[in-house]
């Protein structure tokens, strides 16, 4: 039975699942090495929520229980010492997540089950180094959590079955869908969408038509919510290269080749909307 949620990493993803968290009645601690991170976070957690009470999604008492809820924290054993699930949201990298999961093993629970938010790295492998495995397993949520249905639930090699349905059940109580997925590169949505954002930023180096018009084109032609390339300065154009280099290295396809014109402007900082600069200019909405 899952009480208290742990939290690590309170960037883009991070915050957002502990705020769904800590609304559906869930204790939650939210972790990060970086206390301004922390802080941040929590502090972005409270906009939402007050954009949500003016809009009227939120109820006030809603919003009021969701911040009592929560808590925040800079010291990884106290953050996991008592949870029932840690979920992982660090940034995209095996050999950081291994480290991270190494030390929560050594301060969570023997029973808690544990999480990764990553966007497509193996869940196999980022378990390797567990000495229970079978309580581990991927929750790949959507970015903004918030406003986003969609969890895929990742099942690696080692995942036990009461692990994949108590974590099934819990995404159901944060009133959101869970799909089932292989551990396999990119899993059932980064591994299609990716290669839409690739073709999308291809078109754009050879002139093809301006990033708004190519996402006009998929909005209006195929009835996307949001086209490709606002997609991609919404996630972090960062964090697609570096989906696009696994995905090129796991799965060997060209479609995964990153174009010149994203590892240009990653380097450049325009990585998206948090620098108010990517394929689109956000100006003072970053
Ligand atoms: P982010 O850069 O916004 O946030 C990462 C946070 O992790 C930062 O606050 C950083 O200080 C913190 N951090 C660094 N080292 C840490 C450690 N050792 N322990 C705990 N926290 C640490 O990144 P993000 O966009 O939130 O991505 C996090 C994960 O979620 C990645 O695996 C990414 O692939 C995945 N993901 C991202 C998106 C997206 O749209 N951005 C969507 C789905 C999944």
């Amino acid at each position: 039975m899952i009480h208290r949620v742990a939290v690590l990493g309170a960037g883009t993803m991070g915050h957002g699942i502990a705020q769904v968290a800590a609304m559906a009645g869930y204790g939650v601690t939210l972790f990060d090495v970086d206390f301004v991170a922390v802080e941040t976070g929590l502090q972005r957690i409270r906009k939402t929520l007050d954009k949500g009470v003016h809009l009227g999604k939120v109820a006030d008492a809603v919003r009021e229980t969701t911040l009592a809820a929560l808590k925040t924290s800079t010291d990884l054993a106290e953050a996991v010492g008592e949870a029932d699930l840690v979920i992982e949201a660090a940034p995209e990298s095996m050999e950081l997540k291994k480290r991270i999961f190494a030390d929560v093993e050594a301060h969570a629970p023997a029973e808690a089950l544990l999480a990764t938010n990553t966007s497509s790295l193996s869940i196999g492998e980022i378990a390797s180094g567990l000495q229970r495995p079978g309580r581990f397993l991927g929750l790949h949520f959507f970015n903004p959590v918030h406003l986003m249905q969609l969890v895929e639930v990742v099942h690696g090699p080692a995942t036990d079955e009461t692990t994949l349905h108590t974590a099934v059940q819990w995404v159901e109580r944060l009133d959101r869908e869970p799909i089932v997925v292989k551990d396999s590169p990119g899993f059932a949505s980064s591994r299609l969408g990716v290669v839409l954002g690739l073709e999308a930023m291809r078109m754009v180096e050879e002139g093809v038509a301006r990033p708004e018009d190519i996402d006009r084109a998929m909005e209006l032609g195929y009835r996307h919510p949001m086209g490709p390339l606002k997609l991609t300065d919404l996630v972090g154009l960062d964090v697609r290269l570096g989906i696009a280099r696994y995905l090129h290295e796991t799965l060997g396809s060209e479609a995964f080749r990153p174009p010149e014109i994203l590892e240009r402007m990653v380097a450049e900082g325009r990585t998206g909307k948090k620098a108010g600069l990517g394929f689109y200019d956000w100006g003072s909405d970053a």
